[in-house]
């Protein structure tokens, strides 16, 4: 049976305005005066030590820290055009003196897919690039505009992504079942070290397809929401709480992406069947603490200005879900371990999916099974420096 196409599934209006990244929790948190991360600063660190608090130890924070450090050194910072996020080729020895590689969209997904896998990809899709998840405005204030230009730039007041870059490379690095256990502390190393992973991946696929002659635009959150990218590259579904949920790792995952002109082949969309179990599930929103995930179905509507309109999908609260963040002193992630998607490899699991993919008429056993069975409970993050 034909796979539904995406806007079958995730229908989009007509009005839809490309999201302004200025207006992420983050963001306006900034705008109203405040640090965005000031739970983080080293008064409130020194506090948590010292309290010697499970899961805000100095080795839990210089686990943390070392995880992140793509992320978060000056240079590599990861935002747009920054480090190995570069729009500009950054070493590029091929381009003056071969004529760039010829293949067909087929072999071109295949090798890049290939390669992608080598530098670290869980998972690697394609699709064309559909200007509606990309930021109208970045979140330093730059405009994002597309030109009939031959390489994209970055400017202090713009940036311009190439008419010719109509193809999306979307990848996937994978976050750990066992730390991610720790949320909500910073034994939670999960979400750094996936920023680290993905700067690096992304930087060195872009890096690739210049060098047999393209152009290659690499990037993590910043210049396009991830989700509804990974979504038409086949990676996996929107979840209840706003996560993408892939067949493989649930919503244990981290999304780079990369805008090229090099032809690919677009990837077919993920089975079904993702939906349809949230839609019973229900999890996610019972267990997160500042209540940001909604119980009821899928709406039009957003919950607050930090979300965005127009789109068919569950919206989360992420101004809630970022106050809770300054709340507990770190970031929480919550819903990443209890979804019920959360499971480590199998066989039982991997039966179960089968079942969710095809006989979605049991998906409620599957719901009562998994609180029942006592998946996604909190690990203790005293025991984790003493395992060997
Ligand atoms: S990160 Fe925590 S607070 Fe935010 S939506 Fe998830 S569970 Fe709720
Ligand atoms: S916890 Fe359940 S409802 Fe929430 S995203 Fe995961 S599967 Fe969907």
């Amino acid at each position: 049976m034909a796979r539904p196409r995406f806007d079958e599934l995730y229908p989009i209006k007509g009005n839809y305005k490309r999201f302004d990244q200025r207006n992420t929790a983050f963001e306006l948190h900034r705008r109203k005066g405040g640090v965005p991360f000031s739970y983080d600063s080293d008064e409130e660190r020194a506090k948590r030590i010292n309290k010697k608090v499970y899961g805000y130890s100095l080795l839990d924070y210089a686990f943390k820290d070392a995880a992140g450090l793509y992320e978060t050194i000056p240079n590599q910072k990861g935002g747009m055009n920054t480090g190995f996020y570069s729009w500009k080729p950054l070493i590029n020895r091929n381009q003056n003196i071969f004529e760039r590689w010829k293949g067909s969209p087929e072999e071109a997904s295949r090798i890049v897919s290939k390669v992608a896998k080598y530098f670290g990809a869980l998972d690697v899709g394609f699709c064309e690039l559909d200007e509606r998840w990309v930021y109208s405005h970045s979140s330093d204030w730059r405009e994002i505009v597309f030109e009939d230009v031959e390489e994209g730039y970055v400017t202090n007041k713009k940036a311009v992504i190439p008419r010719s870059h109509r193809w999306v490379v979307a990848m996937t690095v994978p976050m750990e079942l066992k730390e991610n256990s720790f949320a909500p502390t910073v034994l939670d190393i999960t979400s750094n070290m996936g920023y680290s992973r993905m700067h690096i991946l992304a930087g060195q696929v872009a890096e690739f397809i210049r060098g047999i002659g393209y152009h290659a635009i690499p990037m993590g959150n910043d210049t396009a929401l991830s989700v509804p990218i990974a979504i038409q590259a086949g990676l996996g579904h929107a979840g209840r709480h706003g996560r993408l949920i892939t067949w493989k790792q649930g919503p244990l995952v981290r999304i780079c992406k990369i805008f090229t002109d090099l032809p690919l082949k677009i990837s077919p969309q993920a089975s079904q069947g993702i939906i349809e179990f949230c839609e019973v599930c229900k999890k996610c929103a019972k267990h997160c603490p500042s209540k940001a995930i909604p119980f009821g179905p899928r709406t039009w509507e957003g919950k607050c200005k930090a979300n965005n309109p127009g789109a068919l999908k569950w919206y989360s609260d992420e101004e809630a879900c970022f106050d809770y963040w300054n709340r507990v002193g770190s970031g929480c992630a919550i819903c990443f371990r209890v979804c019920s998607f959360t499971k480590p490899k199998g066989l039982t699991h991997s039966m179960v999916k089968w079942f969710i993919r095809n006989i979605p008429r049991l998906n409620r056993l599957w719901v009562w099974m998994d609180e029942h069975l006592g998946y996604g409970k909190m690990g203790n993050p005293e025991e984790y420096w003493k395992e060997e």
